[in-house]
């Protein structure tokens, strides 16, 4: 893979421009410990106004999904310690850096819900309260949808370059779906029959099933830490 790749369409935006960086589709501090060394990650190539937005959504998103994520999980190892050091101003290498750890974990900390403060509905699928504790006890979190739509639109756009050599353009419409665990069956069935598997490493694991009918519309489950599951759906309007 060349250091950069060069002037041409960025993946996200699908606009020209002169420069354009790696971006990863998977942000690389989403991978746990237990990646082997030597996995490729998956890299599209994006704008530097694409790349710089996805870089601070990432961060904001995978702090407050590491939070919810049951962190003794393998696939999810060393995740939430990641999130932590990130939070720990005595780990900052400079003092602009330790300010931002800082004002890092100042943020989280605001942000936690407690007992009857935690909304009862609109809680993410799997990542409920999962230890049986009473509500008094529990803590949450509140993740704007607008981050998981965008973080699952970029996964399917980087999918549909890296598997088919796709760009995503505007006939196509990307939808992230919050599916209940008990309606997911349907589904899994369809993607069991339809679909193949995609591992990156124990952290990152997609089924993807593409319709022959165009070839772009697709339908993927991407699970990510072994628990935090996305559906999205990718249709292509027919053209006339
Ligand atoms: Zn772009």
């Amino acid at each position: 893979m060349p250091r950069k790749p060069g002037p041409g369409l960025c993946v996200h935006c699908v606009r020209k421009v002169a420069e354009r960086n790696w971006d990863h589709v998977f942000p690389q501090s989403w991978y746990p410990d237990t990646t082997p060394d030597n996995l490729e990650k998956w890299k599209i190539p994006s704008c530097k106004k694409c790349n710089g937005e996805y870089g601070r959504l990432e961060e904001e998103l995978g702090t407050l999904l590491s939070a919810c994520i049951d962190p003794t999980k393998a696939q999810a190892s060393g995740i939430w310690e990641k999130t932590l050091r990130s939070l720990d101003p005595s780990q900052g290498k400079d003092e602009k850096d330790k300010r931002i750890r800082a004002k890092r974990k100042e943020r989280l900390l605001s942000q936690i819900l407690e007992g009857d403060q935690i909304p009862s509905e609109g809680v993410y699928p799997g990542l409920g309260e999962r230890w049986g504790r009473p509500r008094r006890e529990q803590h949450a979190l509140l993740v704007p949808a607008k981050y998981l739509e965008r973080i699952a639109e970029k996964v399917v756009r980087g999918l549909a370059y890296i598997q088919d050599g796709q760009l995503l353009g505007e006939d196509v419409e990307i939808e992230h779906l919050v599916v209940a665990e008990e309606e997911a069956e349907r589904i899994e069935a369809v993607l069991a029959e339809y679909g193949s598997t995609l591992h990156r490493g124990p952290g990152v694991e997609v089924h993807r099933a593409v319709t022959p009918d165009d070839g772009v519309s697709s339908f993927s489950k991407i699970t990510i830490w072994g628990q935090f599951v996305m559906y999205v759906s990718v249709i292509k309007h027919p053209s006339n």
